[in-house]
């Protein structure tokens, strides 16, 4: 079993930027991984989502949905905000995200999701602004949004 100190700890030691900062087809297919198996969202954290909150509220055998709202990725110890992370983030940012060689182990084996354009700039216009990134389902996420791993005791910052 993975434990999510190794996961932390890979993207410590690893000097260069994960390719999901750097590579957006890569970020997309395991941000759809992300959705589709885990719940990742909701699309807009400004909106009331209550169908949403109130699922995740069930899902995690909480009282009330403002119980489920404290969780966050922001929150989350999978959700790295070191500058150096940051930095990548940026970089990626900046550059476009061009494709860039992949490497087999930073993305999940699970079959190629279909993602619009449409979808896609709905979901990174909404994301502008505290980003991070997730080192347990390697995709940048929006601090503001969940899913159903999250796990207490982050965010990963710099000491
Ligand atoms: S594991 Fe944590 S940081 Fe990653 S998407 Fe889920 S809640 Fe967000």
């Amino acid at each position: 079993m993975i434990k999510l100190t190794d996961l932390l700890k890979e993207v410590d030691d690893k000097p260069t930027c994960p390719i999901a900062t750097q590579n957006v087809a890569v970020n997309l297919k395991n941000r759809q991984i992300a959705i589709d198996r885990y719940g990742y969202g909701p699309l807009n954290p400004n909106n009331p989502n209550i169908k949403f909150w109130k699922e995740k509220a069930e899902a995690w055998k909480l009282d009330t949905m403002e119980e489920a709202k404290s969780a966050r990725c922001n929150s989350c110890a999978a959700f790295n905000i070191t500058q150096r992370i940051l930095n990548c983030i940026e970089k990626g940012l900046a550059a476009g995200e061009k494709e860039v060689p992949v490497q087999e182990q930073e993305i999940d084996s699970a079959p190629e999701e279909e993602t619009t354009n449409t979808e896609q700039d709905a979901w990174d216009t909404i994301e502008a602004g505290k980003l991070g990134y997730c080192t347990m389902h390697k995709f940048k996420c929006a601090g503001s949004r969940t899913c159903n791993s999250w796990v207490t005791g982050g965010p990963v910052k710099d000491k």
